[in-house]
C-alpha cells in the first residue's frame, strides 16, 4: 500500500512514534480513536463517533475546543509576524504584553518577570538551571540540591523526570539525576495515620522534609518543587496549613520555593493560582498549558523580585534560551485566551463547575464498593478504586489494571477520563465552559463504567 492510499490511521500506526504509548502495541493496533474536529467539551472522531472529553486533552484546554476569538487571534498574528526571536535583547510585542498580564494575574506574590518557553518540561529544566545559577551568583555553589515529592509530575526532559517522582518514568532512562531527593507527598487516602488530623498530617510530612534537609546539610540543599495539587500523580489536594508548615521549612534552611503552576495556573482550582489558593509564596512559578488553553504550545518560568535581584547582577550573558522562547504567535493566542477567561467569568465558573462535578460523583460512586475515595479541588477531580474501602483500606492488585479498565469502559461509552495508574485512580479535569448537563452526563457515565467494571471483577473471582 502506498501511502496515498492509506488512512491516516494506517499511517499513523506505520509512521508515529507515540508519547506513553506501548510502541510495538500501537504499530499493531492503532490506537482507540483519531480525532479530527472539537468543538466546546466535545471530540469528534474519523468514524464520525463523538466523545465527551472530561480531561479537557491534558488538563489544559480550559477555554473549550473551538473558541473563535484565539483561532482569530492565532490567524492574525501568523498573517502579521509568525516569529520573531528574543535572544540577544530582541524584542517582539505580544510577549512584553503578556509578561505584563501575567505578572498582573499573579497579584500579591512578588512577582517580576517571566522566562519564555514552549512546554512545561522545558520551563521545569529553566527552574533548575535558574536555581544553580541563582546559587553560583550567590557564592554558594555548593548549594544545588533539589527536592520533590513522590507522585509529583514535572516533566519528561532529564532534569524534569529527575524531578518527576513517579519510579516508572525513570527506570528506562538512568535517572533521577544525583542532585535531586523525593520526600512522601500529603497523599491522605495512603499516608495519612490512623487519627491524624489535617494539622497533624502536615506537620508530620513538614517534619520529614525538615529532617532531610538537615541530613543533606542546608548548605547543599537549594530549592523545593511542588504542584499546588498534584495532579498526574493521583490529584492529590494537600491538607490544610500543609504548604505554610512546609514553606516554615524551607525559610529556616533558605531554600527556595517553586511552584510548578502548570495544570493549576489560570483558573483550574477556582484561583487565577493554585499559589493563591493554597496560600503558597513561591520564589519562582511554571506555567504552560492553560496559558494558551494549549491551542498553541506556550510556557515559562515567573520569576519573583529578589530572585531577579540576583540574577540581573552581573553575571554576564545569561546562557540559556530557547529558539520559541517568547514566541509571538504562541503569545498573541495566550493574551486572547486570558481575555476569553476573563471576558466569560471562567475563573468563578471553575468554582461552581467543579463544586458541582464533586457533588455528583460523591451521590453516584462515594458509596461503591471499588471505591476509595472521590477528592478534587476547583475543577479537577478524581475517584480511586480499592479493594477494600474503610479504615485500612486495601490496593487492588496492579495487573488488574482496574483504572485502566474502567478508563476504557468510559470511552467504549462516548466520555473520556484518565486513568493515573500509579494511583489507580480516574481523574476528570474538564474544560472550563463545561456545561452542568455534561457534567451529569460524564457522571452517569463513570457510574455506569465502573458498574460493569465491578461485575467482570466479580465474574473473574468466581
Ligand atoms: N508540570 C506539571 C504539573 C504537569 O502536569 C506537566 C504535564 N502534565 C508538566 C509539568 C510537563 O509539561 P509538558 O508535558 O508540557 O512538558
Amino acid at each position: 500500500m502506498t501511502a496515498t492510499t492509506s488512512t491516516p490511521g494506517d499511517l499513523d500506526r506505520r509512521r508515529v512514534f507515540h508519547p506513553f504509548s506501548i510502541p510495538g502495541a500501537h504499530e499493531r493496533d492503532g490506537g482507540p480513536a483519531m480525532i479530527v474536529s472539537g468543538s466546546g467539551s466535545t471530540l469528534t472522531a474519523a468514524d464520525g463517533r463523538t466523545y465527551l472529553d472530561a480531561m479537557a486533552g491534558l488538563w489544559c484546554v480550559n477555554v473549550g475546543y473551538g473558541h473563535p476569538k484565539v483561532a482569530e487571534a492565532i490567524h492574525r498574528q501568523a498573517v502579521k509576524l509568525p516569529y520573531y526571536h528574543s535572544f540577544s535583547s530582541m524584542a517582539t510585542d505580544q510577549p512584553a504584553l503578556l509578561a505584563d498580564k501575567i505578572i498582573e494575574l499573579t497579584g500579591d506574590l512578588g512577582m517580576s518577570k517571566v522566562f519564555f518557553g514552549s512546554s512545561g518540561s522545558d520551563a521545569n529544566d529553566t527552574q533548575v538551571k535558574l536555581v544553580w545559577h541563582y546559587n553560583n551568583l550567590l557564592g554558594r555553589p555548593q548549594k544545588k540540591k533539589i527536592i520533590a515529592r513522590h507522585r509529583g509530575y514535572h516533566g519528561v526532559t532529564v532534569a524534569s523526570a529527575s524531578l518527576t517522582g513517579l519510579p516508572a518514568m525513570h527506570a528506562q532512562f538512568d535517572l533521577p539525576l544525583p542532585q535531586v531527593r523525593h520526600v512522601t507527598p500529603p497523599y491522605s487516602l495512603w499516608e495519612r495515620r490512623p487519627g491524624e488530623d489535617d494539622a497533624a498530617f502536615s506537620a508530620r510530612l513538614a517534619a520529614e522534609l525538615d529532617a532531610l534537609i538537615v541530613a543533606e546539610g542546608p548548605d547543599t540543599v537549594a530549592a523545593f518543587i511542588a504542584e499546588p495539587v498534584q495532579a498526574a500523580g493521583g490529584v492529590l489536594p494537600p491538607p490544610e496549613g500543609y504548604f505554610p508548615a512546609i514553606q516554615a521549612v524551607l525559610r529556616k534552611h533558605d531554600v527556595l520555593m517553586i511552584a510548578d503552576e502548570v495544570v493549576s495556573g489560570f483558573g483550574r482550582l477556582g484561583g487565577w493560582f493554585g499559589s493563591h489558593v493554597l496560600g503558597i509564596e513561591p520564589d519562582l512559578m511554571t506555567i504552560a498549558k492553560g496559558v494558551t488553553s494549549a491551542y498553541v504550545p506556550l510556557s515559562g518560568v515567573v520569576v519573583s523580585e529578589h530572585v531577579w535581584k540576583v540574577l540581573s547582577g552581573d553575571g554576564g550573558v545569561f546562557q540559556h534560551g530557547y529558539t520559541y522562547s517568547s514566541h509571538p504567535l504562541a503569545a498573541a493566542a495566550a493574551l486572547a485566551n486570558l481575555e476569553v477567561v476573563e471576558e466569560e467569568g471562567l475563573v468563578a465558573q471553575v468554582s461552581a463547575r467543579g463544586d458541582h462535578l464533586r457533588a455528583r460523583l460523591n451521590e453516584a460512586l462515594g458509596d461503591h464498593p471499588l471505591v476509595g475515595e472521590v477528592r478534587g479541588l476547583g475543577l479537577v477531580a478524581a475517584v480511586e478504586f480499592v479493594a477494600e474501602r474503610g479504615e485500612q483500606p486495601k490496593r487492588f492488585d496492579p495487573s488488574l489494571a482496574v483504572a485502566a479498565r474502567i478508563t476504557r469502559a468510559c470511552l467504549e461509552r462516548g466520555m473520556i477520563t484518565r486513568a493515573l495508574p500509579a494511583a489507580d485512580t480516574i481523574s476528570f479535569s474538564p474544560p472550563f465552559t463545561i456545561a452542568e448537563q455534561e457534567i451529569d452526563q460524564i457522571v452517569a457515565i463513570a457510574r455506569e463504567a465502573v458498574d460493569s467494571v465491578a461485575d467482570a471483577l466479580a465474574r473473574e473471582k468466581a
